[in-house]
Parts: structure tokens; C-alpha cells; sequence
């Protein structure tokens, strides 16, 4: 039971907020940051950002942790500077599985029961016949599914979760999809900080040159919204779990449509469209 004053161990703890992945990938750390469950690809993806054009936007990285015999990686707590801020989870592209993922599912199908009920909580007439009749729905069977309800497929971009100063939090955006609905939400969020619309700018002019969207593609990523009602607004880029090198000599646009076999992410087209929605959130 915490009561008022809080302390600064306390009011950190009440501030964090996961919106997206499972609860048990994270661990607080020393004072202001946080511990991630370690992958390979995130790890090797902090690396190739050292010394990146788009560094200042990707949380502070400070090397591989192990904790009670689990492997770590340590970053900044991007909340840590914040009292009370409003949080949001945008997963960026167009697509958010790994085509090496539909590949193997199509040769050794596992159809889970967890996600078939899932998808049934949120639309009794998703699943086909077949997955009915077997309760299961494979990975990324789920995860399309998942795009073509929400604004994933149509704008490539999704928002995953919301916390605002209020306390108040939510994460029931699967059906989130039109233009109007996502502006909406935009609109109860931003509240007209035009700080974030100045961060995003800075951060498009910046993907450009990076080396993230030169040998990478760029899957499940998200951009963190976090700002507060004292003007302080700021726009991360995290969530590097799916991040993935390319094949020698491949690059990507990625602001085509993707075609099973093109690797095509539509990181960049979902930056554009998220701009726009920004901007006719403010401009209004
Ligand atoms: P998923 O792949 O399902 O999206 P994940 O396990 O890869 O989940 P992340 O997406 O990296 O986890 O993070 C989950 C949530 O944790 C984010 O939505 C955000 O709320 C919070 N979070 C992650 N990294 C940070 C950070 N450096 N500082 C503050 N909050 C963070
Ligand atoms: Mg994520
Ligand atoms: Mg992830």
C-alpha cells in the first residue's frame, strides 16, 4: 500500500507502464532503466545504432545483463524523467511477422488454441471452418488477422496500447482501423502538443541516412509516444526483437506494398501516414 508523499522509487514504479509484450520480458533496474529479456536481434540491432544517424532516437543502450540465471538487455527507462506522462505504443509496417515465420507455419502448421480463442473474444466469425473445428489458429494466421483489423494494412501503423496522466490505460485497439477512428484516438491523445509533430519531423529527415533502413527489415518495431502537459514531448523508437538483417546485397523501399518473397516492411509509408494523421490532428 503506498501512500502520498511518494518517494521516488515508488513514483517510479507507479509510472511505469508496459503496453505491449509479455509482463515477465521486463525488469526494473538501477535508477532509470529497465531490463529487456534478451534476443539476438535486438542486441545486434543497439549495436549497429551506436553510431547512427537515428541514435538520439532509440533508447539508451548499455550492453547484455544477466539476472537470476536469465540474459538481459539493459536500456533506459524512457519514462524515468516523467511525472504522470501520457504513453503510446504505435507498431509501425505493414506487415509484423517475418515471411521465414509464414514459411515455416505453411510447412509445419501449429495451430494454437490460445490465439483461436483470442481471435473469438474479438470476432466470433473470424476463424475459417477448418480452424473452428480444430480450436487453433496458427502464429501468423493470428497476426494477420490481427493487421487486417486494425489500421496495420491500411496505414502501416497500429496503435498497440495508451496510458495518459489521468492513470487511465488502454490496450483494446484490435478494431482500430479507419482513418477516422485512428484520428480520433490521435486527437484524445495528443491533446494539441504540436512538440510531437516537431520530433517526428526531425526523426523522418534522419531515417534516410540510417543504416536501419538500409540493411534491415524493420518488423514488430514501434514508436513510443510520451509527453506531458509541461511541453515536454519526445517520440522513440523501440522494440527490436523482429528487427532483421537482409540478404547480402538486398534493399528495401519501404514504402511498397509487400508481396510474400519482396521482404518489404512499409516502415516508411506508415511514418508518412502517421504524420499525416498528426498533422490533421493539430491543424484542425
Ligand atoms: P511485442 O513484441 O509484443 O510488442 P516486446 O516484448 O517486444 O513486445 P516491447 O514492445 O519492446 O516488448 O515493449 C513493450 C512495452 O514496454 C512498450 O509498449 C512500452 O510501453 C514499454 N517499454 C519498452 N521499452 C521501454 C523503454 N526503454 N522505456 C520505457 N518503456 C518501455
Ligand atoms: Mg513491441
Ligand atoms: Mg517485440
Amino acid at each position: 500500500f503506498v501512500r502520498w508523499p511518494f518517494n521516488a522509487t515508488q513514483r517510479k514504479k507507479l509510472n511505469w507502464v508496459q503496453l505491449a509484450g509479455h509482463k515477465g520480458h521486463f525488469k526494473a533496474a538501477d535508477e532509470g532503466s529497465i531490463l529487456k529479456k534478451f534476443s539476438e536481434n535486438e542486441m545486434e540491432c543497439f549495436e549497429k545504432l551506436r553510431d547512427d544517424a537515428l541514435l538520439p532516437f532509440v533508447p539508451g543502450y548499455h550492453g547484455v545483463v544477466e539476472k537470476d540465471g536469465e540474459s538481459f538487455l539493459h536500456m533506459t527507462d524512457l519514462l524515468a524523467t516523467f511525472d504522470l506522462p501520457n504513453v503510446m505504443d504505435c507498431k509501425m509496417g505493414v506487415r509484423t511477422y517475418l515471411e521465414e515465420e509464414l514459411v515455416r507455419a505453411r510447412e509445419r502448421p501449429k495451430p494454437r488454441e490460445d490465439l483461436y480463442k483470442k481471435m473469438v473474444e474479438v470476432d466470433r466469425d473470424g476463424p475459417t471452418p477448418q480452424e473452428h473445428s480444430q480450436r487453433g489458429v496458427t502464429k501468423p494466421r493470428y497476426m494477420q488477422w490481427r493487421e487486417s483489423m486494425s489500421s496495420t494494412n491500411t496505414l502501416g501503423f497500429r496503435i498497440e496500447g495508451i496510458k495518459k496522466d489521468d492513470g487511465s490505460c488502454r490496450t483494446d485497439f484490435k478494431k482500430t482501423r479507419s482513418k477516422q477512428d485512428v484520428i480520433q484516438v490521435f486527437k484524445d491523445f495528443v491533446g494539441g502538443d504540436l512538440g510531437l509533430i516537431v520530433r517526428l519531423s526531425d526523426m523522418r529527415i534522419r531515417v534516410k541516412p540510417s543504416s536501419l533502413f538500409f540493411f534491415l527489415q524493420v518488423i514488430g518495431s514501434s514508436l513510443l509516444f510520451i509527453h506531458n502537459n509541461t511541453g515536454n514531448a519526445q517520440i522513440w523508437i523501440i522494440d527490436f526483437g523482429k528487427t532483421t538483417a537482409l540478404p547480402e546485397g538486398q534493399t528495401l523501399q519501404h514504402d511498397v506494398p509487400w508481396q510474400e518473397g519482396n521482404r518489404e516492411d512499409g516502415y516508411l509509408w506508415g511514418l508518412d501516414n502517421l504524420m499525416h494523421t498528426l498533422k490533421s490532428v493539430v491543424e484542425e
